[in-house]
């Protein structure tokens, strides 16, 4: 316990110097690669005639894993009364949060689904209702995240805790040795901490990793509100009419879990795969930083895409198996990641820019865990000197 204290104190001090550090971080150097990708894909929609946006395959899909939430959410709550039925629906309800997360919270949250800002707004709604914030989430990802990944002390997403090490620059400890197995284990916690924990932290705070946010206000605090009101509501108030408590729990832990382990790993296979680098910022003659490259460099040095010839795959995870593309154009609606995938690998390779993308789903979880494994180990004080 004591080790677990000191451990996260250690993290929380980490994370405070490189707050410190870490507002007004510079990307670097020259924008010829991210003008000639952004020239062709102008040229690709151009030739095309498709929509970036609004595209009628992106309301289908909508529909369906809506309706598929709907139906497993009414057929537990009504229909289900025997163990066997009421575990698969909600293994199945979990998948569809996930789903709803992969594809409409986040189009719309990256402002990709629609012309429309107000039908945006409502697809990022979606992650309100799944117990999250589009609020935070709108700071979290889209503004530090998207602009900082794998930074450390900037990019909130690869920070654990003290309970892994993501990043070669975030301290060590002796249990991380085992964090290529426990973590699978604690991702599946990701959502849970979600609504309980992180979105309130977050506002009391009013910071997300080492940058600040404002609190919402307004309209904003008023959906902030609802929207935690109705997930509770549809979570537990309303199955806890009709069901014992336990049950409901029950449910509500299963799928939770099942819809954290998917949004978890799905992340962790685009950033924390051995392909991807973690880039550090160097000192400015200011007393500041900076990154020595330029934005959409490191948007590729970072990202990792994987199975990107699965149908499925391509459809359940709205595209982030297709993160290089969804870094430089995640304004664009996922369903064309597949056609500007090409057009982005060959731009990488005239540039000489490094393009990685694991063949399947299966070797980048593989190369997750050997990264995860690598993290963990200790550093070699006796190997010989390179
Ligand atoms: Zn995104």
């Amino acid at each position: 316990m004591d080790v677990a204290i000191a451990a996260s104190d250690a993290v929380a001090e980490h994370a405070k110097t490189k707050a410190a550090q870490s507002q007004h971080l510079k990307f670097s150097g020259s924008d010829r690669f991210i003008r000639e990708l952004r020239r062709r894909v102008d040229a690709y929609f151009e030739q095309t005639g498709r929509r970036r946006r609004d595209c009628p395959e992106m309301y289908f899909k909508t529909a369906t894993i809506l309706l598929w939430f709907a139906a497993a959410y009414v057929l537990l709550l009504f229909v289900a009364t025997s163990w066997w039925t009421v575990v698969p629906l909600a293994v199945i309800l979990g998948v569809a949060v996930a789903a709803i997360g992969f594809n409409i919270q986040h189009d719309g949250g990256h402002r990709a689904y629609s012309d429309r800002p107000w039908v945006n707004k409502v697809m990022a709604l979606t992650l309100d209702l799944m117990g999250g914030s589009s609020y935070l989430w709108d700071w979290k990802h889209n503004s530090i995240h998207h602009t900082y990944p794998n930074i450390d002390g900037h990019d909130d997403d690869i920070n654990v805790g003290f309970l892994g090490r993501l990043s070669p620059q975030q301290p060590r400890y002796w249990f991380h040795r085992a964090q290529g197995i426990y973590l699978w284990v604690l991702y599946g916690f990701l959502a849970i901490k979600w609504h309980f924990f992180d979105d309130f932290y977050n506002i009391a705070v009013g910071r997300i990793g080492g940058h600040e946010i404002p609190r919402p206000k307004g309209k904003d605090l008023i959906i902030f509100i609802a929207g935690k009101l109705s997930f509770f509501s549809m979570a537990f108030v309303i199955p806890m009419l009709l069901h014992p408590v336990w049950a409901v729990l029950t449910v509500y832990a299963l799928a939770s879990f099942v819809s954290g382990v998917l949004l978890s790993v799905v992340f962790q296979l685009a950033h924390c795969v051995e392909e991807a680098e973690f880039p550090v910022p160097v000192p400015t003659p200011t007393g500041g930083e900076k990154m020595e490259t330029d934005w959409a460099l490191h948007q590729v040095q970072t990202t990792v895409d994987f199975a990107r010839r699965s149908k499925f795959l391509c459809w359940f995870l709205g595209g982030l198996n297709f993160q290089v593309e969804h870094h430089l154009f995640s304004k664009i609606c996922h369903v064309h990641y597949p056609a500007l995938a090409k057009i982005v690998e060959d731009t990488c390779r005239e540039f000489g820019v490094r393009y990685s993308a694991h063949h399947s789903f299966f070797s980048a979880v593989r190369s997750h865990y050997r990264w995860l494994v690598l993290m963990g180990r200790p550093e070699r004080a006796d190997s010989p000197a390179a």
